[in-house]
């Protein structure tokens, strides 16, 4: 279960979590969940592996378990 419900930091309209980017329901505004490393905040790599993603955060040189992670949302586009 995710209990997580992000919110656009446009308007903190309530966001769909299942999609990595997305149009604002109420703004419009394009955002992007990007996966942050939960310990400094940095942007994580992805990892493709056999079937499984991981996240590995350069700055503390170590892996990620995916239930840890958190998501900075981003603003890409204005939906003009
Ligand atoms: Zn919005
Ligand atoms: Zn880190």
């Amino acid at each position: 279960m995710n209990e997580y419900t992000p919110c656009c930091p446009v308007c903190a309209a309530e966001l769909d979590p299942r999609h990595d980017e997305q149009q604002c329901p109420g703004c419009q505004a394009v955002l992007r969940f990007e996966a942050s490393c939960p310990d400094c905040g940095a942007p994580l790599e992805q990892l493709q592996g056999c079937g499984a993603v991981n996240y590995f955060c350069q700055d503390c040189s170590s892996l990620i378990s995916k239930h840890r992670i958190v998501f900075a949302i981003r603003q890409v586009g204005d939906g003009e």
